[in-house]
This record gives structure tokens, C-alpha cells and sequence, in this order.
């Protein structure tokens, strides 16, 4: 029902103030059933006796990207979300072979409007163009021993694709240096540590960033020295490499110009990428290309560049340029009794713990709003009785909880038999059908 984050409208504007025990229980819609709008739902449901809280999804299952955007082999962060990805806005971009990280993500998560992404693995070499934990997380899963994915709850049919897959190298391209890298060590180390697999880092393109590093705060500093004791590592050093078929490495200072068609113009048969220079120092530097170029042979191209949130709504304010909704501390500008939290209130990034936090955040905006009597909740409002009589008259059947809860049953008695957590079912239809709908 709404973008990446959450939206809802709690009573109309007004001075009266809420404190009489007579006035009726504050009715508040949360439009997007992610991390954001449930963590909003909990801290309000918890700091005020009387709130009723109504979390609407468009989707037949609940947890937005909890459930289709976290990587399956990382269940203990499920988390982030946004509904649209940035785009590269370079030639090629469209070629078959490229795909963005969000539709790619989409797929082996089982998001409905990905399900037939059938992504093309039949090439050796992929480019992800990107330095953050996206970037990692798809190179992961490119790249993981088929048992390990086997017991996460990635689909059937992805990991159908991905037994058959014959990508053997993984390039993650960057446009600047290695202290401006975006992932983190956790997510670093995992990769390093993948079996079977041989990280390629080049040590010369960390010559002298020990000392840089050196009074740089300590994440900055651990993860750049991993990066460096990697390069320096030879091959075969550590034991999961050993005979290692398949290599992955990151690129600095390259910036994707154009996608590169193959002779016949039908896919992509590599990037052209602007080598850069880097002007600044540290987070702020800016990649400023030299003028020369180099060309990456790969035929699949993953572009892991950040997600966007989409507008919910034209009488909703949004900013396109930064795609977010202009808001202060979560309340929406020029809406009074609007809120928003997540990716649409700040933009999309930080992990589950950022969101949590800002969603308490907005949920506190909320209560102060109430007990300061800027919210006119004198009014009992219907919340869901209203709306379902609209969806109703409009022939729309809604999915309750207690229908997600035999959809989610369904989904683990399939999953059980696989040795997985859950099968997940992809086809909107059959979930419907599944339900009696
Ligand atoms: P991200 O962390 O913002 O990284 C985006 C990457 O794309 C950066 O390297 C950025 O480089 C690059 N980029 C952006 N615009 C570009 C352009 N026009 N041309 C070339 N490169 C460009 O985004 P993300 O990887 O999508 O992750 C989103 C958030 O989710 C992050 O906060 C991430 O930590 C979180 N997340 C966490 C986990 C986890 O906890 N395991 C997993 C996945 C995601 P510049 O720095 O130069 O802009």
C-alpha cells in the first residue's frame, strides 16, 4: 500500500487536547508493514495505553523487505527497505545482462514483481557496480556453495538458476578508494572467509593506507586493515581457499561510463569505466574521472548502486531529488497528522538497529503530538471499520493476519520437507487461493 518506510495519518489537525480519560482511543494507520512501520506500531502500542494501531500492506504477506530484501543466508538481519532502486543513467543500461541489485535481490527473496527475472548466469564473469553491503550480499550469494544456500529460505527456483550458474568471478567495482567503501567488516569478512572461494585484491591499491588509517574511527580503521592483510595474503594462504574455483575482487576508483553490447547489439558484453581521481580525503572525497578509461569484460552486470523510495501519494509531499519525504524529526512537512519513518523519512541506508531507532523516533514525534494536544483525536474514528467498508464496496477481499499466519504455515510445512525455514510461495494467486480467496 505504500513506499519502502511507513506513512499514516493519526486524527486531523487541531489544538484540543488529548488527556481526558473519556476521549476516545487514537486511531493510527501505518501504510507499509516493514521494519519501519512495525517497530513504529510496537514503540507506540507500548508508550500509550489507549492507541489502536491498523499496519496495511499491499502485498498478501507482511515484513516488506524483511522478508524479500535481506540476503537468505543472513536471517539473523532481515531488515531494510525501499521500493525503487537508484539507476546509473548510463548507454547500455538497459541491455539484457544488466540488472539492477534491487530486482536481483527481489528474485532469490521470492518478491512477487521479480519472480520471473530469470537472470542470465550462463557467462564466467560478473561485474556488481558498488562498494556497499548490497554489493556483498549479491556477490555472496553469486558465489556461495550451493549447500549453504540450500538450507536458507532462498526459492526454489533461484536456487534452481544458481546450481546451473557458471559465474566463477566476481568483480565489485567502486568509483572511489578503499576508505570510502560503504560495506562492513562484518559482511566483508564473511566473503573472505566464503569456501571455495579466492578473494583478489590488488596490494597496490593499498599502498600507504595504514598510516591514513591510523587515527580514523576504529570501524574505518579494522575494516581497512582487513582489506589490506587480505591483499597481502598468498594465494592458497588460508585454508578455505585452498584449490579455490572461484575468485571475487573489488575495484577502486572506477566509475561505470557505458554498458558495452555484444557484436550483434542483444546483451551486454561489458563496461566501459571512467578511471577516477580522488579529490578530498576521507568520507567526502569526490571520484573526479582522469579522462581514461578501461574496459571490464563480464556479461552480467549487477548495478548495487542504493535503492529510492517511490512518492506514496501526489497529495503527499516528496522530494525526488533526495527521495525521501521532507519531514522534521518524522513529521511530515505541510501535513499535520502525517508521519513517516524508515528509508522515505531519511533515505536508504543503515541496518535493522538504524531503523528501529528512527522509527521510535517518529512514533515518539507521534506521542508528544498527542499529549500536546496537536492532534484533534476528540473525534472516535472508524480506522479499519471505514476502510474495509471502501475495500468491500470495491469488491477487494483484504488478507487478515490470521490468513498471513496459513500462508506462513503453508509456507513452512513446504520449506520442512526441503530442509528449509520456509518454501516461500511467489504467486500472489496461490496465496489468495490458499486462504479461500
Ligand atoms: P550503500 O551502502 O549506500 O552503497 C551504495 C554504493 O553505491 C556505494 O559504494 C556508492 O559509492 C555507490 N554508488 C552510488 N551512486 C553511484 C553512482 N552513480 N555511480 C557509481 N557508484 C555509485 O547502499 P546499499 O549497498 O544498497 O545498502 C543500503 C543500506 O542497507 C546500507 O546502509 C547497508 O549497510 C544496508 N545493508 C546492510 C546489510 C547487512 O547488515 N548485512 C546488508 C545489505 C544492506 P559512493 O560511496 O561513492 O557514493
Amino acid at each position: 500500500m505504500g513506499p519502502g518506510g511507513a506513512c499514516w495519518r493519526g486524527g486531523g489537525a487541531g489544538a484540543r487536547r488529548w488527556l481526558s480519560s473519556r476521549a476516545p482511543a487514537p486511531r493510527v494507520c501505518v501504510v507499509g508493514s516493514g521494519p519501519a512501520g512495525f517497530y513504529t506500531a510496537q514503540h507506540l502500542l507500548k508508550h500509550h495505553d489507549l492507541a489502536q494501531v491498523d499496519i496495511y500492506e499491499k502485498l498478501p504477506v507482511p515484513f516488506g523487505l524483511v522478508r524479500f530484501g535481506v540476503a537468505p543466508d543472513h536471517p539473523e538481519v532481515k531488515s531494510y527497505g525501499a521500493e525503487d532502486n537508484r539507476i546509473l543513467g548510463i548507454p547500455g543500461e538497459n541491455l539484457p545482462g544488466v540488472y539492477s541489485a534491487r530486482a536481483f535481490v527481489g528474485w532469490y527473496n521470492g518478491l512477487p514483481e521479480n519472480r520471473d527475472l530469470n537472470p542470465d548466469l550462463s557467462c564466467e564473469t560478473a561485474l556488481i557496480l558498488g562498494h556497499g553491503n548490497v554489493a556483498l550480499d549479491i556477490a555472496r550469494i553469486l558465489l556461495s556453495p550451493l549447500d549453504l544456500l540450500r538450507k536458507t529460505d532462498i526459492t526454489d527456483c533461484s536456487l534452481a538458476a544458481l546450481a546451473c550458474s557458471k559465474v566463477k568471478r566476481v568483480w565489485l567495482a567502486g568509483r572511489r578508494g578503499p576508505l570510502q567503501v560503504a560495506f562492513t567488516i562484518k559482511e566483508l569478512r564473511e566473503m573472505i572467509n566464503l569456501p571455495g572461494t579466492q578473494p583478489v585484491l590488488n596490494p597496490a591499491d593499498f599502498t600507504g593506507l595504514e598510516n591514513a588509517v591510523k587515527d580514523a574511527p576504529r570501524p574505518r580503521k579494522r575494516l581497512t586493515e582487513l582489506m589490506i592483510k587480505t591483499a597481502l595474503q598468498k594465494p592458497g594462504e588460508v585454508a578455505a581457499q585452498a584449490a579455490a574455483a572461484r575468485q571475487w575482487g573489488l575495484k577502486f576508483q572506477r566509475s561505470p561510463q557505458e554498458v558495452l553490447p555484444t557484436a550483434d547489439g542483444r546483451r551486454a558484453r561489458g563496461v566501459r569505466m571512467a578511471l577516477t581521481r580522488l579529490e578530498g580525503s576521507g568520507e567526502s572525497a569526490k571520484a573526479i574521472p582522469t579522462g581514461d578509461v578501461e574496459e571490464l569484460e563480464c556479461g552480467l552486470v549487477l548495478s548495487s548502486i542504493g535503492y529510492r523510495s517511490l512518492p506514496l501519494d501526489p497529495a503527499v509531499p516528496f522530494d525526488t531529488q533526495r527521495g525521501i519525504i521532507p519531514n522534521s524529526m518524522g513529521r511530515v512537512e505541510g501535513a499535520p497528522g502525517l508521519y513517516c519513518s524508515g528509508w522515505v523519512k531519511r533515505g536508504p541506508t543503515g541496518v535493522i538497529i538504524t531503523t528501529m531507532n528512527d522509527s521510535f523516533d517518529t512514533a515518539q514525534s507521534v506521542l508528544e503530538d498527542l499529549r500536546g494536544g496537536m492532534l484533534d483525536v476528540s473525534v472516535s474514528r472508524e480506522g479499519f471499520g471505514a476502510v474495509g467498508s471502501i475495500l468491500r464496496s470495491r469488491g477487494v477481499r483484504p488478507v487478515s493476519f490470521s490468513d498471513w499466519e496459513k500462508i506462513d504455515a503453508a509456507e513452512v510445512a513446504r520449506g520442512k520437507a526441503a530442509g528449509k525455514p520456509r518454501e516461500k510461495i511467489v504467486d500472489p494467486q496461490e496465496m489468495l487461493q490458499l486462504i479461500g480467496h
